[in-house]
């Protein structure tokens, strides 16, 4: 299945909410939910009502495409939240927290996830030492993610870095900016999310 290559700014338009799939862009007037903040297409100022079971799909839309994964991805990941111990929805915003591209995201490595994603599969980085290059590796505590060295003068990663200040840092991150290093400190938690997100709405969704 081919990955989705159109204008992102329609995917947040759609689920009438900032996605954050642009870097910079999405902290700017130039933001097209800030500019056009209605469903894209011919229709979409026009009255839009949805069942139980649209209000469900928008949801799992939404959270499908703020990590950036594939309907078969997204499908595997939902399976395995429902198989642990514990709430399946919060299961599932943690499974998707834990994947190398977001953690790369996270620690302000890249300015987004698909941006985290590229750099991660063109093998910048190391965990606990060894090359990575897998984006939907799973990491835990105590995990640590370096640079590589010959990558430490890629201008997208500095520039990316130097952000970080107006963008906050989970707790469950540390990041050592000087040493182009960062390590989980901690499992993250539900209350570590701060996007708006009815997981439950998913979880409903898959018991159909
Ligand atoms: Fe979404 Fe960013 Fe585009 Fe705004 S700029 S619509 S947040 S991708």
């Amino acid at each position: 299945m081919a990955r989705y290559s159109g204008s992102v700014c329609r995917l947040c338009r759609r689920e009438g909410t900032k996605l954050f799939l642009k870097g910079d862009r999405c902290f700017s007037a130039k933001c097209g939910v800030e500019r056009r903040g209605y469903p894209p297409g011919q229709h979409g100022q026009g009255r839009t009502r949805f069942s139980d079971y649209g209000v469900q799909l928008r949801e799992k839309q939404k959270v499908k495409r703020m990590y950036g994964l594939l309907e078969r991805q997204f499908a595997a990941t939902m399976k395995k939240a429902s198989s642990m111990k514990g709430r399946a929805g919060e299961n599932l915003l943690m499974l998707l927290e834990r994947r190398l591209d977001n953690v790369v995201f996270r620690m302000g490595f890249a300015t987004s996830r698909a941006e985290a994603r590229q750099l991660v599969k063109h093998g910048h980085f190391l965990v606990n030492g060894k090359k990575a290059t897998i984006p939907s590796m799973l990491l835990g505590p105590p995990a640590v993610v370096t640079l590589r060295e010959k990558s430490h003068k890629v201008a997208r990663i500095a520039g990316a870095l130097e952000a970080l200040e107006s963008r906050s840092l989970p707790q469950w991150l540390e990041i050592d900016k000087d040493n182009f290093a960062g390590k989980l400190a901690a499992m993250p938690v539900r209350d570590d999310i701060t996007m708006p997100i009815q997981e439950q709405l998913i979880v409903e969704l898959y018991s159909r």
